[in-house]
This record gives structure tokens, sequence and C-alpha cells, in this order.
């Protein structure tokens, strides 16, 4: 029987098992791929208080050490089913535990069209700072408008010979100190008001056409296509233990409870305002202590 199971090794889980194994509660955490969620792809994190500047990569390997030297629990299962008793079933193993969190974070949102998953590792990626040293002095293009993709534009703008940054509409998302930066880019184009109707090549990507909205087609020849368009949850495992609302992320009337009883939620994965790693961790601390608060009550 463990005090708390926490479904997930992003910031949010992480961050709760480390307060809860600061106040000396068994914590099991179990995760499907890596630790460190989301955050790993991130080339550089700028907005973290107290940290000026740090990689993605970074950040979840002192977070994880910070955890493992508490003596963690991190087991490296896909989690099948959460029951409303608090059973967690994954593919090999059932566990029991006290407290549930579901910290699932989100996964990348795909373009959803042909040659997408085709080209994966052959010139499409969703992750810049992982596969972009594969694209010195080539050409490249990076879709999307949120942080994500200008961060991804200035850090392949230093290893690739030009950069193409396509976006849906004529305003970025992202923040404009990224956009001033990259503006200052002399190997950057903006490549505005278009979506992308194709990926085209072979056996791998060599160019991709985008469709302005008068509906004017542009080949743009590129050996990489970086797909930062957002995430998505899946959560459709838990539904019979939370509600979800139209998109698919977890709601919760306080952003801690869900609709069942010691099944909290934490992170990316629940309805809120603001995704970013401080709200992640933010979220991971208030679970941590309303558990343990409520786990006394007992
Ligand atoms: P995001 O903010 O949701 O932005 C997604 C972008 O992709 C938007 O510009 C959106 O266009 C576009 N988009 C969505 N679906 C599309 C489609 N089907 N076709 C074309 N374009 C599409 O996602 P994100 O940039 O991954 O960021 C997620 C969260 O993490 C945000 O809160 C962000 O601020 C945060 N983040 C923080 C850091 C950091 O702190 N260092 C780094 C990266 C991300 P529209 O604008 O037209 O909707």
């Amino acid at each position: 029987m463990y005090d708390t199971i926490i479904v997930g090794a992003g910031p949010a889980g992480l961050t709760c098992a480390l307060y809860l194994l600061r106040a000396n509660k068994k914590v099991l955490v179990l995760e499907a791929k890596s630790y460190g969620g989301q955050i790993v792809t991130a080339n550089k994190v700028e907005n973290y208080p107290g940290i000026p500047s740090i990689s993605g990569v970074d950040f979840a390997n002192n977070l994880y050490k910070q955890v493992k030297d508490l003596g963690v629990e991190l087991k490296f299962e896909t989690v099948l089913k959460i029951e409303e008793d608090r059973t967690v079933i994954t593919a090999k193993n059932r566990y029991q535990g006290k407290t549930v969190v579901i910290a699932t974070g989100a996964e990348n949102r795909k373009l959803s069209i042909d040659n997408e998953e085709l080209f994966v590792g052959k010139g499409v990626s969703y992750c810049a700072s992982c596969d972009g040293a594969f694209f010195k002095n080539k050409n490249v293009a990076v879709i999307g408008g949120g942080n994500t993709a200008l961060q991804d534009a200035l850090y392949l703008s230093d290893i690739a010979k030009k950069v193409y940054i396509v976006h849906r509409r004529d305003e970025f998302r992202g923040e404009k100190r990224s956009v001033s930066k990259l503006k200052e880019k002399e190997n950057v184009e903006f490549v505005m008001n278009a979506n992308v109707e194709s990926l085209n090549g072979k056996e791998k990507l060599e160019s991709i056409t985008v469709k302005d909205v008068e509906g004017k087609e542009t080949e743009i020849k590129v050996a990489g296509a970086f797909i930062a368009i957002g995430q998505a949850p899946r959560n459709e495992l838990f539904m019979n233990v939370v509600d979800l609302n139209e998109r698919g992320y977890i709601e919760s009337v306080d952003g801690v409870h869900t609709k069942t009883d010691k099944i909290y939620v934490a992170g990316d994965t629940r309805v809120k305002e603001l995704r970013q790693l401080t709200t992640a961790v933010s979220d991971g601390s208030i679970v941590a202590v309303t558990a343990i608060r409520e786990m006394s009550e007992d």
C-alpha cells in the first residue's frame, strides 16, 4: 500500500513526489516513457523564477535527482486504468494507493496530414533540441506560433542554413521578446497566414507546400519540418474516475480535486488558464499538501 501513487513523471508529478517524500510519505511514480515530461523538449527555459536560463533536459535531470535522493520509487510502466478505490492497474502490475495523483501532461499535437507519420525521423520532428543537430546547414521549417515554435526557430537558426517559421495567423501567440529576437536573425523568414498543405518527398522530406488565406500554394524546399502546434491530453483511460472537458482536459472544481475522492489532478492535463512550468510545479506542490492533509484526516 502506497500513501500516494503519482501517474506521470513530468514537473507536476515529480514536484508532487518531492513534497510527499519530504513529509515521509511512501510514494510510487509511474511513467510510461521517460521522466521530465514535455519540458525536456524546451531548448531553453528562461522564465522560471530564480533560474535565469536552463535547458529543459537539465531542469528535468536536476528535479529527478532531487526526488531520487529522497528515495522515490519510479517505475516505467504504462497505466491502463485507475479504479475508484485507488487501485492503479498497469500492463504488468496492480498497485494500491491511499491517494492517487494524475499528472500525465499532454502529447504533441499532430498536423494530421499525409506523410506526417511516415516522415517522422526522416525530416519530420516534434523536438528541435533532440533533432536539430541533424539539420546543420540545411533548410528547415518550424510550424506553429506559440512559445515552443518561437524557441525552436531561435534554436534552429543557430544550426540550420535557413529557418522558415510557418504560422496560420498574422500574429504570434508566443512572447513578443522571442519574435523580436527572430526578426533580428538574417536566416529566419516568416511565412504568415499560411497552413501546411502537404509534406513532400520520396523516402524523406524534401519540401512542404503551404497555402495562404487567398488559397495560393507555395512549395518551400526544406529537409526538416519541426511541428510545434501545441499539445493535447490523453485522458480517455481515466474517464471512469474523472470528468473531461470538450478538449479532453480533466475538470476539477478547485484545480486539485477530481470528481473521485482522493484522486487528484496536477499540471498540464487539467483544465487551466496557463500551462507553464511554473504552474505545473505549483499544482504538484498544492496537490501534495492537500493529499497529506486529507490522509491525516482519515
Ligand atoms: P500553444 O501555446 O498552444 O501554441 C500552439 C500554436 O500552434 C499556436 O500558435 C496555434 O495557432 C498553432 N496551431 C495549433 N493547431 C494548429 C494546426 N492544426 N495547424 C497549424 N497551427 C496550429 O503551444 P506551445 O507553443 O507548445 O506551448 C504550450 C505551453 O507551453 C504554452 O503555455 C507556452 O507558453 C508554454 N511554453 C513555455 C516555454 C517556456 O516557458 N520556456 C517554452 C515553450 C512552451 P493559433 O495561435 O492560431 O491558435
